[in-house]
């Protein structure tokens, strides 16, 4: 992963050059954490309170948030936009409830980064749910109607006049607002999450890959050394599409990003200066918002997925063809970004389900070995929910986490291979067309239609 985010560029000239030992022993712990990205981190803070203790190690290929958690949008947001999917897959009651923890989360995430001295950029300043076309509009009355039947009012609609006087952009045509929703430096959260895990007594080991797990005892290996633990968790984002048994479940999707050089002075005319992060309701998605030192940072998700699932290179690099299409989109969708130097491009995978809401289980083995995947572009505050759930899983406690309907193995499952693949190929072709045609404003014939609708749901359901 050698193109680093702008994200993870800031974050390590902040902290200057504190590298972690590779593991080169034999350990023994309580519990072997494989992935330092939000979930890992995370879930060991969270043994590390539950248990204090309790003996983690964290094993992690890279360095932690070198994956997707030190290179996302950095969208705080909750899971009222997931509100029908959470719905149809848990019944209402079980999925207002953890609905309701996802908000509570976004606040806990700030709450825990003040207090323990990360400053990892939290700004409360909403989410903007927006149309940029006129088949977009209304793609959230489904979400609005669910909250509504739980007593909960999370996002304000609000008119064009009202979106593009906050926005500065005239393509937006409409929007619910969340105003819970904040933002974060990703990389800066992800680094300041492993120096408090560190400080709390969490081995972490950084550029130790896991290269082999032993089920029946517990053993994780490394190119160099070996953790034996009572249990572990599988906390590796879009790679545990590797695992057979997770093969189907999870896909890797591409979602890439640049970054402007800072225009403070152009947002403040513009009127973009409430900190808003801003999504459309295409299931290509676009998301974009500003950053304290006042640049763009806009991306796009879906323009790649891979034969097998499986995360490889090509996700991380930069792409001159991905990075040219966002140039064009950014000022297509924020005009007066037009002329603004872009500095920085950067991608990485999405783990996506089939129906766009995470997946916790445990695979079959004599020792506990736990999983939390699928995110699908939302997972910067419910991590933090996974690790309370991954760590009551991992300690075997039988609690409202361990317990909860999110827990219960895969749910849904792609086609095999090499229909996945090849069907990728169609379905994504019908969505651009979809997509395209509607950003024009031109109709899309009912096959189109039909094909499109059989893309996984992504950041939040899109009307089909
Ligand atoms: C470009 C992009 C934009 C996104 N934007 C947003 C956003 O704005 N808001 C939002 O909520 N979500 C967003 N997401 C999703 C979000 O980043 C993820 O849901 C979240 O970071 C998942 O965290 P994780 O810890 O589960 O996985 P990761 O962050 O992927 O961490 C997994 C870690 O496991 C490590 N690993 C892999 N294999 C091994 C192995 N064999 N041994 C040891 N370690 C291994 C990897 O190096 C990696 O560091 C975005 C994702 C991407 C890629």
């Amino acid at each position: 992963m050698a193109n680093r985010s702008l994200w993870l560029q800031e974050a390590l000239a902040a902290e200057g050059d504190v590298a972690s030992p590779g593991l080169s022993e034999a350990l023994r712990a309580d519990v072997c954490i494989v992935g330092g990205g939000y979930t890992g981190l995370w879930t060991a803070l969270r043994i590390a309170e539950l248990e204090p203790g309790a003996s983690v190690a964290l094993v992690e290929a890279d360095i932690c948030g070198g994956g997707p958690s030190g290179r996302n949008g950095g969208f705080a947001l909750s899971w009222w936009p997931k509100i029908e999917t959470f719905v149809k897959r848990l019944g209402e009651e079980e999925a207002f409830g953890l609905v309701r923890a996802s908000a509570d989360a976004v606040a806990e995430l700030g709450v825990f980064c003040e207090q323990e001295g990360i400053d990892a950029r939290f700004r409360r300043g909403g989410w903007l749910w927006t149309a940029t076309s006129p088949a977009q509009l209304g793609s959230w009355d489904g979400a609005v109607e669910a909250a509504a039947r739980a007593g909960e009012q999370p996002f304000e609609i609000l008119s064009a006049e009202e979106v593009q006087r906050r926005t500065g952009s005239p393509v937006h045509l409409g929007a619910a607002f969340e105003a819970g929703a904040a933002t974060v430096q990703p990389a800066l959260l992800a680094r300041g999450l492993r120096r408090v895990a560190v400080a709390r007594g969490i081995r972490v080991f950084e550029r130790s890959p896991m290269v082999e797990l032993d089920r029946d005892r517990g053993i994780v290996r490394t190119p160099s050394g070996s953790v034996e633990a009572g249990a572990v968790v599988l906390a590796t984002g879009a790679w545990l599409a590797g695992v057979p048994e997770l093969h189907r479940a999870v896909v890797a999707v591409s979602s890439d990003l640049v970054a402007t050089a800072p225009i403070p002075e152009t947002l403040e005319e513009a009127g973009w200066t409430g900190g808003e992060s801003i999504s459309n309701c295409r299931l290509m998605v676009h998301y974009y918002r500003t950053t304290k030192d006042g640049r763009i940072a806009f991306g796009q998700g879906g323009h790649r997925h891979v034969l097998g699932g499986r995360v490889d290179d090509g996700f991380f690099g930069f792409s001159p063809a991905a990075t040219q299409k966002l140039e064009r989109d950014l000022v297509r969708l924020v005009p007066f970004a037009q002329g603004a130097e872009v500095t920085h491009a950067w991608g990485g995978p999405i783990d996506r389900t089939v129906d766009g809401a995470p997946i916790f289980g445990r695979l079959p083995g004599a020792v506990p070995v736990v999983y939390g995947v699928g995110y699908s572009g939302n997972g910067v505050a419910p991590c933090l929910t996974a690790g309370k759930i991954l760590a009551s899983s991992a300690l075997g406690r039988d609690d409202e986490w361990s317990g909860c309907g999110l827990n219960r193995g895969v749910v849904g499952r792609f086609p095999p291979e090499p229909i996945r693949y090849v069907g990728g190929f169609v379905v994504r072709a019908a969505v651009r067309r979809k997509e395209s045609r509607e950003d024009e404003g031109r109709t899309v014939d009912a096959v189109t239609r039909r094909v499109a609708a059989l893309a996984p749901q992504g950041f939040f359901r899109v009307k089909r």
